[in-house]
């Protein structure tokens, strides 16, 4: 609680910011945070934000810096967050259902288009049911403690999302954290983990920070041969990856094989939020009575389950759309490559530039940004070190020009930087 003196400053005739109290706790707090602040800009890790003053999509206005500029960096891989067709259906939902439900779902927040959604889901997936959470951080959060006891194990890919990471943590089975997308050392753990009653073994579906794809047939063949169980995290492959976009598990023929998916709402699928578990019914029940996050927080507002299904609906009817981000995607990666650059992963939108230097990263991307283009640099802690990289991100709605351009903006940067001859 804060304690003594109170500094009210005034902005512009407002109500007023508390802005300090002067309490010994407060003042040691403050000296605190402010030290760990400087750790982080001193550790050059610090994170800013650009302000959009305009919808998501592939051009952007950003407040102080411009119309026009070019985003290659959202997870908005269809262009469906801001579809007319999206946008109206959050609408009508909003007009229909109300701003939102000011309950958990089990006490008085069920409506019937959160049912809608969720059958909607379950059949787009082939899965027997599914259950909405407010994200996929929480449907990673809320699935482990609920499902595995300390007499089961869980199997983890070292570059699992932090979700996934967090998510486990929560939970009391057996951990084992096997080398990335390496069988070897997945098949060793999992020999290991055969004293314990359940194996889950749990990878993303395609991984973030390098636009690499599980090696989900070897995984689910261990898992057979190991008596286990799958889980994959799909929110960087549901909507777009597979003959019909229904993710990596349809991608590399192994639909019947994965048994549980966690996956999001808040990137290809209208990009709103909201996040949801698909899989067996009886787990599906089990995670409304016991996951932490679904029973303890806020139902979905109407207007964002609204764009969901409106976005499943789009993508249900044809897979023209992810067609042509896959297009443009190796159309970029191809254009990239012959100009020089290393582009890590394989077919996927995600195409992570890879330049080493963490530095290198950080002016490449501030100088694409002065071109009108806006990229985003990555560096240790975020991926490993010595591995800085700019990660580009492809949408269905960029258009030849918009990636030619792009192109043509890396090559000259890379030239000025030194990165490519
Ligand atoms: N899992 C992965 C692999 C992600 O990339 C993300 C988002 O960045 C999440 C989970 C969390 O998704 P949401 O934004 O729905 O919480």
């Amino acid at each position: 609680m804060w304690r003594g003196a109170a500094v009210r400053v005034l902005r512009g005739g407002g109500a007023g910011i508390l802005r300090s109290a002067s309490g010994a706790a407060s003042a040691q707090l403050r000296r605190l945070l402010e030290n760990e602040l400087e750790d982080i800009r001193g550790a050059g890790t610090w994170k800013s934000e650009r302000i959009i003053a305009s919808r998501q999509g592939p051009h952007l206005r950003l407040v102080g810096g411009g119309a026009g500029i070019l985003n290659f960096c959202a997870n908005n891989y269809l262009g469906l967050s801001s579809h007319p067709e999206v946008i109206r259906a959050a609408v009508e939902a909003l007009e229909k259902f109300g701003a939102g439900l000011s309950s958990v779902r089990f006490i008085c927040g069920t409506q019937s288009i959160h049912k809608d959604l969720e059958e909607k889901i379950a059949r787009f997936h082939q899965r027997e049911d599914a259950i909405l959470y407010p994200s996929c951080f929480d449907a990673n959060a809320g699935i482990f403690e609920a499902l595995l006891t300390p007499e089961d194990a869980v199997l983890s890919d070292e570059l699992n999302h932090a979700s996934i990471i967090d998510g486990i943590r929560l939970c009391k089975a057996n951990k084992y954290r096997y080398k990335h997308m390496d069988m070897q050392d997945l098949e060793a753990k999992l020999q290991d983990a055969q004293k314990h009653r359940l194996r889950l073994v749990a990878t993303d579906g395609a991984f973030s920070m390098d636009g690499d794809i599980a090696p989900l047939r070897e995984i689910c063949q261990l898992a057979q041969k190991y008596d286990a169980l799958v889980f994959i995290d799909e929110c960087h492959a549901t909507g777009f990856l597979g003959p019909n976009g229904r993710g990596t598990d349809e991608l590399l023929g192994v639909t019947d094989k994965v048994t549980i998916i966690n996956s999001t709402l808040g990137k290809a699928l209208g990009g709103a939020a909201g996040g949801y578990t698909t899989g067996p019914k009886p787990l599906i029940d089990l995670l409304r009575q016991r996951s932490r996050p679904y029973l303890f927080s806020n139902s979905l507002p109407p207007a964002v389950v609204g764009c969901a299904s409106k976005a499943l609906d789009l993508l249900m009817e044809s897979n023209a759309i992810a067609q042509s981000m896959a297009a443009k995607t190796q159309r970029f990666r191809s254009k990239m490559m012959a100009a020089g650059f290393t582009i890590s992963g394989k077919d996927h939108p995600i195409c992570p530039v890879m330049l080493g230097d963490a530095r290198l990263a950080a002016v490449m991307a501030e100088d694409m940004l002065n071109r009108g283009i806006y990229v985003t640099g990555f560096s240790y802690p975020v991926v490993p070190k010595g591995k800085a990289r700019i990660r580009v991100q492809i949408s269905a709605v960029h258009s030849d020009e918009d990636i030619d351009h792009c192109v043509e903006a890396f090559t000259e940067v890379g030239r000025k930087h030194g990165a490519i001859p």
